[in-house]
């Protein structure tokens, strides 16, 4: 194994520097051996190079394949696009893994332990939409065009199956609205059943259920579920909820995985409404760092981290404001040091 490893660091938008600093502070003392290369996007991209995914950010993760990102600030209803959305294209980051894992015990559930496999490149969520213009009213009607393939279905369900059987678990949930959205989302319904008679009867559960039902069961008993495997606009929104079911979005990690690159990050925003004030929760840019390590095949020291997250915040009981606690990000990243 090399004595570095070479990976791109974007500390991203609003809290993005806060949550980056501690989450690095972390790596440090749990000594990750991850060298960084550190580049700019979203508002900080046009701040430093008039461009919210500067071509040196681009070239830096193409080298390095593997980076940490804070998140980005898009603008709503106009303005430039997703850089998120175009570093998934840009790496075919094809596979967005988000667990959910409850950290603190306590809350409305305890022991949740369930996975979002969500599709990260294809779907209504990619945003081919136009507007018509009718009788002088230049926003008459909105058109989106969602597109879902066979092939994009399948590389992502196959990833879900391999990724879920080598992590133990038990049952694959496929996700979908085939009943309405008969062509679009039936793709990736009737693929999901044959990637699974072709190659994984017999070794993992399989079930399928229509998404408004899902969700619905997911906040009676998200215990009957284990991986839920999804279109990306379902996968979206179902794992803020399943992010709900663990505590709140600032215990959410994600990874964005593909054939080129994986891209770490954290499943919240860049929170405007709080940035600036030392506040925020680092936790799941921090958890997310701790998938990177595993990722590398750290597995010692991601444990490591999680472990130290899971002390600092129940045995320390040291907490950010959205948890209940009166730390401020700092003072959380320094207890959660003295752990490792
Ligand atoms: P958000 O996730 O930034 O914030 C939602 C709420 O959760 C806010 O009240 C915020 O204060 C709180 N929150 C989020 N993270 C927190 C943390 N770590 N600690 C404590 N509280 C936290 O969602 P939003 O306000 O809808 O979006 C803000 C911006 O972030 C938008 O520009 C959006 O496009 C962008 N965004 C980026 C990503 C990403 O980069 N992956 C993901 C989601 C949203």
């Amino acid at each position: 194994m090399p004595q570095t490893i070479p990976a791109t660091l974007i500390p991203g938008d609003g809290i993005g520097p806060e949550i980056m600093d501690a989450t690095l502070a972390v790596l440090d003392a749990v000594g990750a051996p991850f060298e960084w290369d550190r580049q700019v996007a979203g508002l900080g991209g046009i701040a430093a190079a008039g461009d919210p995914l500067p071509k040196a950010t681009l070239d830096s993760i193409r080298k390095t394949r593997l980076a940490l990102k804070g998140p980005l600030e898009t603008p709503s209803g106009s303005g430039y696009r997703s850089s998120n959305v175009r570093l998934r294209e840009e790496f075919q980051l094809y596979a967005n893994l988000r667990p959910a894992h409850t950290v603190i015990p306590g809350g409305r559930y305890d022991n949740i332990d369930l996975v979002i496999v969500r599709e990260n490149l294809e779907g209504l969520y990619i945003g081919h939409e136009h507007y018509v213009a009718i009788d002088g009213d230049p926003h008459a009607v909105a058109m989106a065009t969602g597109i879902n393939t066979r092939a994009g279905s399948r590389r992502l369900l196959e990833f879900a199956f391999e990724h879920a059987i080598a992590t133990g678990r038990k049952k694959i949930t496929v996700v979908h609205k085939a009943n309405i959205m008969k062509a679009l989302t039936g793709i990736f319904l009737e693929t999901a059943q044959q990637v699974y008679d072709a190659k994984y009867k017999g070794r993992i559960a399989f079930e399928t259920i229509i998404v408004d039902a899902c969700a619905m069961k997911l906040v009676l008993n998200p215990y009957q579920f284990d991986v839920i495997v999804t279109t990306n606009l379902f996968g979206d929104i179902l794992s803020d909820l399943v992010a709900g079911l663990v505590g709140g979005l600032g215990m959410a990690p994600g990874a964005n995985i593909g054939t080129d690159a994986a891209i770490f990050e954290a499943v919240h925003g860049s929170a405007p409404d709080i940035a600036g004030k030392g506040i925020a929760n680092p936790t799941a840019l921090i958890l997310a760092a701790a998938m990177m390590l595993d990722h590398v095949k750290l597995h010692d020291k991601a444990e490591r981290v999680r472990k130290a997250v899971n002390e600092t915040l129940n045995v320390d009981n040291v907490r950010t404001g959205d948890l209940g606690g009166k730390a401020s990000t700092s003072a959380f990243a320094q207890a959660l040091v003295k752990r490792l």
